[in-house]
């Protein structure tokens, strides 16, 4: 089965903006995809349709086998976790743990199982020590690990992340590739959009590149070696 399935999808913005046009692309379960394009491609629009943020006007979208509609939109959020571009979007509770567990509380988990899947996550991310600091004291890398662990504790099929490298130091960059390469060890599915051409040739196993909302090419790591 595959992860994600878009069959012929177009969004338009209410202003006329075609964003998405006849996308069709197929994303084997357990992949890492990097999806790739300059700004205003519709990396952004393509990636809200995968946790129903956005629902297909034209087209359809099918996660984990299941259709993405208006109906059905929160079920689907629980199979796919956004990692917002800005953590400071995403965190905001008293401490990390707290912050963590936000997610968790909301799917209606027990107590004992909200302990275990966020302890877990943080663990995960490398942040278990932070857990009862506030989020506003920790660095903008930090707070990201935190976003992701906040995603990780809802146990997604598929996780989401736009752009996680921007607003980093090269450093901090570093870090996040180095985590997003270890979440791969759970199965997850991983979908994120950047610019970095060289992460991207690194980590992924798919490539996908986005032009004025259509997709000129899928493939492997090759596609980009064989650019420069
Ligand atoms: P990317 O993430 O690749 O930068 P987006 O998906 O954000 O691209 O945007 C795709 C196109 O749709 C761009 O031309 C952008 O200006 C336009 N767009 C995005 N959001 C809106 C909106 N809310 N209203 C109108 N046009 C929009
Ligand atoms: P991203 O970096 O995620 O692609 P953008 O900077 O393109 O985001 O867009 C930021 C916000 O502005 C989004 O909510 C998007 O929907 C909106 N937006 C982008 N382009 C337009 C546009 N041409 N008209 C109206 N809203 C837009």
């Amino acid at each position: 089965m595959n992860a994600v399935e878009f069959k012929e999808v177009t969004y338009l913005y209410p202003n006329g903006m075609k964003a998405l046009n006849h996308i069709n692309l197929q994303i084997p379960i357990g992949t890492k995809v990097a999806l790739l394009g300059p700004n205003g491609a519709g990396k952004s629009t393509l990636l809200h349709h995968l946790n129903g943020l956005k629902v297909p006007q034209q087209g359809t979208v099918k996660i984990m086998g299941e259709e993405l509609t208006k109906k059905n939109a929160n079920s689907i959020r629980q199979k796919v976790g956004l990692v917002f571009q800005d953590p400071d979007d995403q965190v905001f509770s008293g401490t990390v743990l707290e912050d963590v567990e936000f997610g968790p509380r909301n799917l209606k988990m027990t107590e004992e199982e909200i302990s275990e899947v966020c302890l877990a996550a943080l663990g995960n991310v490398g942040m278990l020590d932070y857990k009862d600091q506030a989020p506003y004291h920790l660095s903008y890398g930090q707070k990201k690990r935190v976003a992701i662990a906040g995603i990780l504790a809802m146990k997604p099929d598929v996780v989401i992340l736009d752009e996680p490298m921007s607003y980093l130091d090269p450093a901090g960059q570093d870090d996040i590739a180095g985590l997003l390469q270890g979440l791969n060890f759970l199965g997850k599915t991983i979908i994120l959009s950047t610019h970095d051409v060289n992460f991207a040739a690194s980590w992924a196993d798919m490539i996908v590149i986005i032009m004025n909302g259509e997709i000129i090419a899928t493939g492997g790591t090759e596609l980009l070696v064989d650019e420069e």
